[in-house]
This record gives structure tokens, sequence and C-alpha cells, in this order.
């Protein structure tokens, strides 16, 4: 376990380091508060630290307040090191974020002890966190695909619809379906059909930003949010995705499944223009379209209501 001793004081930084480093523990010594904040705040930062009471300009005891006031940071254990004996400074440290307080001259056996229990801790910490993390991708990554499932592309699609009418910017939605799944699936398996899925999901999302989203939505459908979007550039995006899975086959180590999947595309304009699950049936009704006028298309919800408007 990694663990950063913040101290200015080269004698105790000497000792501290021979004597911690001989217990197993890799040691990475800040002498500054500047540096050790750096160190402290950067992602993946240890989760254990040993901080002097002075430092310089900065106490112990403010770079304890001061890492405890980052909300959503990962948790770190931080032993304040000081000199006074009395309970009620011991006390006044707790209070402000550090896990333990040891008196200098430093007793190395309550030191070990105390870092003992300190990784004991941090341990199960990271065993919690990874398992929170293995919750939250089965909650909401599609198990095969790899990509947002329903459940999470509908909560973005929530968020970000908010987000759009309040900078009053248009959302553009894409909802894409792969054609004649069934045959392919009857043709070259199940796993031939998995595969198929897979390779989709990974060309679909190589053709969006990063703050674009493209999730599956129900079996070879799937669902791409695009916040922001002009019209042209909504059709450019669909266009992409069209042409990213239509223009090469998927090659497995048995077959060559030439792929193709027709595209809706509807767009909510500001809070005037419905609700979203109204956008998603206008998307949802171009796809349709793209299915009758013979698949592997992109067809507007927009081009819809104008062609409706001009047979009237
Ligand atoms: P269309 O062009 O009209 O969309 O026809 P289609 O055959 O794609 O649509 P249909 O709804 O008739 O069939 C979809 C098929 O997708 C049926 C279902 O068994 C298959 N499917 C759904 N989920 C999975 C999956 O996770 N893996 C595989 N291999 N197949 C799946
Ligand atoms: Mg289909
Ligand atoms: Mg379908």
């Amino acid at each position: 376990m990694d663990i950063v001793l913040v101290t200015a004081d080269n004698d105790l930084s000497a000792s501290l380091v021979d004597t911690i480093s001989g217990w197993g523990y890799r040691v990475n010594v800040a002498r500054s508060s500047d540096v050790a904040l750096k160190i402290l705040q950067r992602s993946g930062a240890p989760v254990l630290a040993i901080i002097d009471e002075k430092i310089d300009k900065m106490t112990g005891l403010d770079m304890i307040r001061c890492l405890r006031r980052r909300s959503g940071a990962p948790y770190q254990y931080l032993i304040l090191l000081g000199k006074s004996e009395k309970k009620e400074d011991l006390l006044l440290s707790l209070h402000f974020g550090a896990d333990e307080y040891i008196s200098k001259p430093i007793d190395v056996l309550i030191l070990k002890m105390q870092l003992h229990v300190a990784r004991r801790i941090m341990s199960q910490q990271i065993r919690a966190q990874l398992v929170q993390e293995e919750l939250w991708n089965q909650a909401n990554m599609d198990l095969l695909t790899g990509i947002p499932n329903r459940r999470a592309v509908l909560k973005n699609l929530e968020r970000s619809a908010m987000l759009c009418s309040q900078c009053e910017q248009p959302i553009g939605i894409l909802m894409i379906d792969l054609d004649h799944f069934k045959m392919i699936n009857d043709n070259f398996g199940h796993d031939g059909g998995d595969l198929v899925l897979k390779e989709a999901s990974q060309r679909m999302q190589s053709c969006i930003r990063t703050s674009d989203t493209i999730g599956r939505f129900g079996g070879e459908e799937f669902l791409a949010i695009i916040p922001n979007g002009a019209v042209k550039e909504l059709l450019r995006v669909a266009e992409r995705i069209r042409e990213a899975i239509a223009n090469e086959p998927v090659v497995t180590d048995d077959f060559v499944i030439p792929v193709t999947c027709s595209i809706g595309v509807a767009v909510r304009w500001d809070n005037t223009d419905g609700t979203i699950e109204e956008t998603i049936q206008r998307a949802d009704k171009a796809l349709y379209v793209a299915k009758e006028m013979g698949r592997n298309k992109v067809i507007s919800a927009w081009s819809l209501h104008n062609r409706s408007r001009l047979s009237v």
C-alpha cells in the first residue's frame, strides 16, 4: 500500500521512511503543502497519508480540512502527527477530519498498529467501492454489448432534455434498428447474432461525440441522444451510423455477415414541442417508415410532417 508522508522535517522523514518501508509500505514524501495537495488530490491518489502538524504556511490540520472538504472524492485515511499530549487537541483534530492523532516523539509500535488498522479499513473500503461500481455497471450497462442499457439511456435522456430546455437548445434522438435481425439469428445462430450486436454497438459508438450517448434500447434496437445538434448535424450522424453498419460486413471466425440498419430521427426543439416521450414516438414513426421504404435508410420525423402537409 502507498503512503504519503507530508513533512518538511528532514530528520523525521528520514527515520520514518526507513521504518515504514521496512514494514512493506511504499512511502512517497511530500516536503511542502503544495506538493502534498497535488499528490493527494489527483485521481488514483494514495488512500493513506501521515501528515505532520507543521508543514509550511499551511498546517497539517488545515490540509486535512482542505482534503475533507472535497465532495465526491474517495475516502483517504489521514493520520496527524503532533506534539500535543492534550486530549482536547486530539479531539479537535478528529473533529476536523483526522482519523488518528499520533504524538511526537513517535512510538513506532503505536504507529505500526495504527497503520495496520488503517490498511484493514481502507482495504474494506476499496472492496466496497468495487462492489458498488459492479452494482452500478449491472444496473446501467448492457451486459452483452457493454454500452448503456435502456434504463440508463432513459435516465440520460431525461437529464439531457432538461438541460437542453434550460439552455433553449434542441435535443435530437436517433432510433436505430438492425434490419432483418431475426434472419441473422436464423442463418448464423444466436451466437452469430450476439457478435453482430456487439460489433454494431462499437461501430455506432465510434460515430458519436463524447457529449452524445448511445444505448441499447431493446433487443436489436438502439437509441442515440444528440444534445444541441443542428438538424444537418443530426442527419450527418445518422448517415454516418448507417454507413458504419452497412459498409463492412461483420466477420466472425466462421461467417461473413452483412448487416444494415434503419434509423428514425426526431428533434425536440423546446418546451413547446411536446414531451420527450412524444419525441421518441416521432423517431419511432420515422423508423417505421424507413423500414417500409426498404430498410438501410435514414428518415427524419420532420420530413414526414412536411410530406403529409404536402399531400393534404
Ligand atoms: P426488422 O427489419 O423489421 O426490424 O426485422 P427484425 O427481424 O430485425 O425484427 P424482429 O423484431 O422480427 O426480430 C428481432 C429479433 O432480435 C428477434 C429476437 O430473437 C432477436 N434478439 C433480441 N435480442 C437478442 C439478443 O440479445 N441476441 C440475439 N442473438 N438476438 C436477439
Ligand atoms: Mg430489427
Ligand atoms: Mg426491433
